[in-house]
């Protein structure tokens, strides 16, 4: 049977005394797309940043690829904490996309997208550029190459932070309410990217969003969190069109 690619197994997460996240049990499989939605302060940016390793859990674990992301064997067999070339290579496997795009300002578009694999990786720069120039096709931004980040759109460089995310190839990428800073007229642009490439294939992809009709044609599955814990969750239609909680139903009206 498929293992699935991201395991989060009883995950907490507190801020000080604030315990944001209390136990979060979930299984990503390979290319599967899954909705996270819910009310603000629910703990649904908390649950993608610890992936992305930006936060620690307070406890629990999370696994990639069957692989602890803050623990490791040494050469004794010992669990031990993870160093940075471990928490590297899982990272390698995720990709994120955030609500504001970080791209640098005194590059171009080009450049933004092969800085990372260039000096991170150490990479040929020919091939990356290659890839960065296939990535910027995906996106549907050929003819901006060479242009600065102030030359574009928001929702051209939204596209722009896809493509840098995508160079790396990643196994899973997570996307935090990647269209709530665009203007509303951007966002359908940016929407049907990452609808290409939910359709396109086999990227896992965990989606923070408020865009319920987006949710609902290309997730396999949602998850309502409330409070911290996951209150329902099921295939698109069962969350989103019959919900059984009052508290998910009450929710769903003001998106409708
Ligand atoms: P959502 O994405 O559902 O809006 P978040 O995961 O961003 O929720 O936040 C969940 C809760 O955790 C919120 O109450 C938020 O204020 C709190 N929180 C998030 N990050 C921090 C932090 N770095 N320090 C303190 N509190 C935080």
């Amino acid at each position: 049977m498929e293992e699935p690619i991201v395991q989060y197994k009883n995950i907490r997460k507190s801020f000080g005394d604030v315990e944001v996240l209390k136990g979060i049990n979930l299984d990503i499989m390979p290319g599967e797309k899954v909705a996270l939605i819910g009310p603000s302060g629910s703990g649904k940016t908390t649950i993608i940043r610890l992936l992305m390793t930006l936060e620690q859990p307070t406890g629990g674990i999370i696994e990639v690829n069957g692989e602890n992301l803050w623990l490791m064997q040494n050469k004794k067999n010992e669990l031990v904490e993870a160093d940075d070339k471990h928490l590297r290579k899982i990272r390698g496997d995720i990709g994120m996309v955030f609500q504001h795009f970080n791209l640098f300002p005194h590059m171009t578009i080009l450049e933004n997208c092969m800085l990372a694999p260039t000096i991170v990786k150490k990479k040929d720069k020919a091939d990356v550029k290659k890839t960065a120039l296939e990535m910027l096709d995906k996106v549907g931004l050929s003819d901006k190459v060479d242009l600065y980040p102030s030359q574009l759109s928001g929702g051209q460089k939204q596209r722009v932070a896809m493509a840098r995310a995508l160079m790396m190839r990643p196994k899973v990428m997570l996307f935090d309410e990647v269209t709530s800073a665009l203007d509303p007229e951007l966002v359908g642009e940016v929407l049907e990217v990452i609808r290409d490439l939910a359709k396109a294939g086999d990227m896992a992809m965990i989606l923070v969003t408020h865009e319920m009709d987006f949710a609902l044609d290309i997730a396999d599955r949602v998850l309502f969190l409330n409070e911290g814990t996951i209150e329902e969750e099921g295939h698109p239609t069962e969350i989103l069109v019959n919900p059984k909680s009052e508290r998910l139903k009450d929710f769903l009206t003001r998106f409708t």
